[in-house]
């Protein structure tokens, strides 16, 4: 199944996307760990991209939908993926629809929009430590690392993102009102859209989360 989620920066997409991926054995697909991939690695993609990350602001739509075609037509992502931080703007969403038609998939089976109020975002992403070498999430108070700066699975060099510095911080939820927030109504009318709480703890909104993907299972 091709499961999508949607949500403001700092909701728990990744968190939330990679328990998904090891519970079902789907291919995770963030774009945005993909960026900074691209970016550490100092490809042409990550040289053209990184200023626009730093800002906060998004990557353009046609270098996007060669990123996920690219990454979809890999034989991992032949019997669904879980999507993390792509679409993210109407084009988007429409190139993609177009995309799992074309290659045979069907489309979107079910899209979890994880809600979140602004003032949590802000602390969540403030407090946000990655991992560059595996992508493992931390927040500083309440799924601290064992040492501030190490990885505790694979032992990788912990960063603060410059895009989780307030002032970016601000901007990227900027962004996410104007140009993501459209797709809940755009994904709402097609009927396959599940709201989920994504303020308490990550085992709860993760069983929230595994029943919304049982029951779209079941249907
Ligand atoms: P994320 O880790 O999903 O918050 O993404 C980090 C940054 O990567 C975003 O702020 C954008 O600059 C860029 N990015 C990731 N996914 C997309 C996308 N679907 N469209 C445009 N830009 C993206």
């Amino acid at each position: 199944m091709m499961i999508v989620f949607l949500g403001p920066p700092g909701a728990g997409k990744g968190t939330q996307a990679a328990k998904l991926s090891a519970k079902y054995g789907l291919p995770k697909v963030s774009t945005g760990d993909m960026l900074r991939q691209a970016v550490a690695a100092g490809s042409q993609l990550g040289q053209q991209v990184k200023a626009i990350m730093d800002a906060g602001d998004l990557v353009d739509d046609q270098t996007m939908g060669e990123v996920v075609k690219e990454r979809l037509a890999q034989p991992d992502a032949a019997g669904g993926v879980v999507m993390d931080g792509y679409p993210r703007t109407r084009v988007q969403a429409e190139f993609f629809d177009q995309l799992l038609t074309d290659s045979g998939r069907g489309g979107v089976g079910l899209v979890l929009l994880l809600t979140v109020a602004e003032d949590l975002l802000v602390d969540r992403l403030s407090k946000r430590r990655v991992c560059l070498q595996c992508g493992a999430n931390y927040h500083l108070e309440f799924k601290a690392p064992v040492s501030d700066d190490v990885c505790d699975c694979c032992a990788g060099g912990l960063i603060q993102r410059d895009d989780d510095k307030e002032d970016v911080v601000r901007e990227r939820l900027r962004v996410y009102r104007e140009l993501t927030e459209p797709l809940v109504a755009y994904y709402r009318a097609w009927g396959h859209l599940r709201e989920i709480d994504g303020t308490d703890s990550i085992e709860d909104v993760f069983t929230r989360v595994d029943a919304a993907v049982a029951r779209a299972a079941a249907a």
